[in-house]
């Protein structure tokens, strides 16, 4: 059946910002809490009830590398460095320069996982809580983006469901953070989802944590694919294993059908551990992600799209907004396929301000994991301290551009760099 309604309806505004954050995971975090120090009336709308995105509610984790690929020197400070300091000094977070790979903290294993940051989820939503609070962004929580309105060019205002209703939102400028380019979508960017192929998206995976295992016993890599990373609490990891495939983010029955299907993988997860691997004989379930980890969704078609060539041969454009040097981790997409990383990634590569700018929309910038890229390229640059760096990099052009009163595309990059490093990005 393919019939179609009609829906009128006046909603209330909530009112007007200098800017608008929709989605508060690592990018939409960092996105607000950056525009919010540059002096911008900050708006950061969540549609669950806990700021982190996949890092809380979907129980993502460790923190992925911030090294090159090599594992030899930072390329990821900024936010990501003053969050993680926070979590460290309340012992909710091991610092990168404490963990190196192979070890219980990268399941054992060796390529691209040197000094990753294994953090509590429970006091990184705390942590996150106070740096809006402290930064003085205003948080909608349990609200979720459903649409936006456009006059010539521009977002005027986005309609969100809130829980007492539809409500409208104005605000000079946009970011959209939502991990699915949900906004971008809405407002006509053109998109296109997963592989550029067939449109297939990498697996999701139901995440979960157990403790009470012996991390003595732990010593070797675990039967393939189940990954277990030791947290910053003695015997207690996170479990990465199974995966659910051609799970569509951006689609409610495929969403619900992945999910169920997810929930019955944790049991067999379980199962593997308690029998085949060593060191978890005891192991206790103690908690489950209320999200299904999505590694891929949408990606925006922006001013420049980041190719595989680009990370592989280590590009260094003069926009940069951000360094890298994780490896490309596309998981197979298909029951049939198999192996992550095929291409080797350079040893420094860097994010381009354009792949943040969408065509056919004039204020509005994008950041995480849906930026303008190739799918394989994604694969990269799509792990956390990344998107908190992109998230960063849109929150200071943001001001900029409102302070400025231009559109984002027309932020100098020189300005927008010197905010960046006097805030602890690093560029070079
Ligand atoms: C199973 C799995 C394992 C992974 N392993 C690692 C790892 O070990 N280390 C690592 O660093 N990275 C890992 N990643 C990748 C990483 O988690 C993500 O790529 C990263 O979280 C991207 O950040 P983001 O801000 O772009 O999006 P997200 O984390 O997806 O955040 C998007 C936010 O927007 C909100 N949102 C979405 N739609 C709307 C809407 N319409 N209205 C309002 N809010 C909305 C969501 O609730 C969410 O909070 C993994 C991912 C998965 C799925």
């Amino acid at each position: 059946m393919n019939q179609q309604v009609i829906y009128h309806k006046e909603v209330s505004t909530l009112g007007h910002y200098d800017v608008v954050v929709l989605g508060g995971g690592p990018s939409g975090i960092c996105a607000a809490v950056e525009a919010a120090r540059n002096g911008a009336k900050t708006l950061l709308v969540e549609e669950n009830g806990m700021l982190g995105g996949m890092a809380t509610s979907a129980l993502v984790g460790p923190f992925m590398t911030n090294y090159d690929r090599e594992g030899n020197r930072p390329l990821v400070g900024g936010l990501y460095r003053e969050i993680i300091e926070c979590l460290a000094e309340r012992s909710a977070a091991i610092l990168p320069e404490y963990t190196d790979s192979p070890s219980i903290h990268t399941s054992f294993i060796g390529r691209y996982h040197r000094h990753v940051t294994p953090v509590d989820a429970f006091m990184l939503q705390i942590v996150l809580d106070e740096f809006a609070e402290q930064a003085g962004v205003e948080v909608l929580l349990y609200t979720r983006f459903v649409d936006c309105l456009c006059e010539n060019g521009k977002i005027s205002s986005v309609i969100l469901a809130a829980l007492e209703g539809l409500r409208s939102v104005s605000a000079d400028l946009f970011i959209d953070c939502t991990g699915k380019a949900d906004v971008a979508f809405a407002a006509g960017v053109p998109t296109w989802k997963g592989d550029e192929e067939n449109g297939i998206p990498q697996p999701g995976t139901l995440m979960f944590e157990v403790d009470n295992a012996v991390d003595e016993e732990f010593t070797a890599r675990p039967k393939q694919p189940v990954k277990v990373y030791r947290t910053p609490s003695k015997g207690c990891y996170r479990v990465n294993h199974h995966r659910v495939f051609d799970a569509d983010a951006a689609d409610s029955r495929s969403m619900s059908n992945a999910h169920r299907a997810a929930r019955k993988q944790v049991l067999e997860s379980y199962r593997v551990l308690l029998e085949e691997t060593p060191g978890f004989e005891n192991a206790r379930i103690s908690q489950v992600a209320s999200v299904l980890g999505v590694r891929e969704s949408r990606h925006i078609k922006g001013k420049y799209t980041l190719t595989v060539q680009d990370i592989s041969q280590g590009v260094s454009f003069e926009d940069r907004v951000a360094l890298f040097g994780y490896g490309m981790d596309v998981h197979p997409r298909t029951k049939e396929m198999s192996g992550n990383f095929k291409v080797e990634v350079a040893e420094v590569y860097s994010i381009p301000y354009r792949s943040m700018l969408p065509e056919n929309c004039d204020n509005l910038l994008v950041a995480g994991k849906t930026i303008s890229a190739e799918s394989q390229a994604a694969g990269a640059f799509r792990v956390m301290p990344c998107a908190m760096a992109l998230g960063q990099a849109a929150g200071a052009a943001a001001a900029i551009a409102v302070k400025g009163g231009f559109a984002p595309d027309k932020v100098p990059t020189e300005e927008l760099h010197c905010i960046l490093r006097a805030h602890g990005a690093i560029l070079d």
